[in-house]
């Protein structure tokens, strides 16, 4: 190995469960990772400073001052140029470490373009904020034969679980079964724990920075395991960790032999039958998911200038108000608004802001 880089990596490479071989084989591997919040951040951080070959991160939101609190590749500067968080991402972790190929995408993963976002990376990495996408992720991972590793946190609370699959229990073994002990540990990171129901979110229960911390930190060890092909202790067990009462718990979870995922192989979440076009999003939001259409935002931000406030557009997505509502809208011709969570109210504002 190059010296700079036996240098750079010597403190890992020390630990002998990785080694110089480890550390080669690390250099030359991939993840894609969805979602880049409070999980997503602090797992980026690990595995880029850890020396992955290349990460790929997809992330549909931007940086807002509310989210610095705990998002921890993100500054000030972004939350004022309200900078989409893949790019924001992106370019703090090349600054970390130029060596490893750091590709940001602003999409919202959906049906229709996950196979093209996770297609062709060994390993999925879920930092998302929401069951549909996890259940996508699950779906996806299963028909392209991929581990994952699910991660969920909210308040002081969060649980991972690693999917191998066909060799360990899926997030649909774990949370659709009636297995008490899945659906129980999940649950109470999904708050009500249907994927469909009334959950608490971060939006609504809040959540700890450190509590990110910790899972992002269990995700990313997982995830340095099956990168180095450590497959022996990786994978069926639901880990959940609560940083405030420091409630620690590791539960195997055994596969459903009839599993709508993984052994049925019913991929509805990936099939586009359980996705809506609307989703509420967060406390007051809701949020119209992309249809394929590309919007030029600094020509639609001249022509709506003299009907709304306070217009800003960046290149990547474009913001003003009407007041009470506050709308955002991105190349793709996804939108979400704020100030509301009737879904009607936020269908004729966009057709008669953004059109239908
Ligand atoms: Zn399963």
């Amino acid at each position: 190995m190059d010296p700079k880089l036996y240098e750079r990596y010597s403190r890992q490479i020390l630990f002998t469960e990785i080694g110089e071989a480890g550390q080669r084989r690390l250099l030359e591997s991939s993840a894609v990772l969805v979602g880049c919040g409070a999980l997503g951040t602090a797992l980026a951080n690990l595995l880029v400073r850890a020396g992955l070959g290349k990460l790929r991160i997809v992330d549909r939101d931007f940086v807002e001052p509310s989210n610095l609190q705990r998002q921890t590749l993100f500054e000030e500067s972004d939350a004022r140029e309200t900078l989409p968080k893949a790019v924001a991402a992106e370019r703090r972790l090349r600054a970390i470490n130029s060596g490893v190929a750091v590709e940001g995408i602003v999409a919202d993963l959906g049906p229709k373009n996950a196979g093209e976002l996770l297609r062709g990376f060994p390993l999925i990495l879920d930092g998302t904020d929401n069951f549909e996408t996890r259940f996508l992720l699950n779906d996806a991972a299963i028909h392209l034969d991929v581990p994952w590793i699910y991660a969920a946190v909210v308040a002081s609370y969060g649980v991972t679980l690693t999917v191998r699959p066909g060799e360990t229990a899926c997030l649909a073994c774990a949370l659709e079964s009636d297995a008490p002990s899945g659906r129980d540990v999940g649950s109470q990171a999904a708050g009500a724990g249907a994927p469909a129901g009334v959950e608490d979110t971060c939006d609504t229960a809040g959540v700890l920075g450190a509590a990110a911390g910790v899972i992002a930190s269990i995700e990313a060890a997982e995830a340095i395991k099956l990168l180095l092909g450590n497959t022996e202790s990786v994978g069926g067990r639901l880990v959940s960790f609560d940083v405030w009462s420091g409630r620690y718990q590791s539960v195997r979870v055994p596969r459903n032999p009839d599993c709508r995922a993984c052994i049925r192989r019913d991929f509805r979440y990936l099939e586009g039958d359980a996705q809506p076009h609307l989703t509420m999003c967060g406390r007051d939001s809701v949020q119209i998911h992309e249809r394929r259409r590309q919007l030029d935002l600094a020509e639609l931000g001249r022509r709506l200038a003299p009907t709304v406030a306070e217009v800003r557009e960046n290149g990547f997505l474009l913001r003003f108000r009407v007041p009470p509502y506050e709308m955002t809208v991105f190349a793709d011709g996804r939108a979400i608004i704020k100030g509301t969570q009737d879904t009607s109210v936020a269908r004729s504002l966009y057709a008669r802001y953004i059109g239908a």
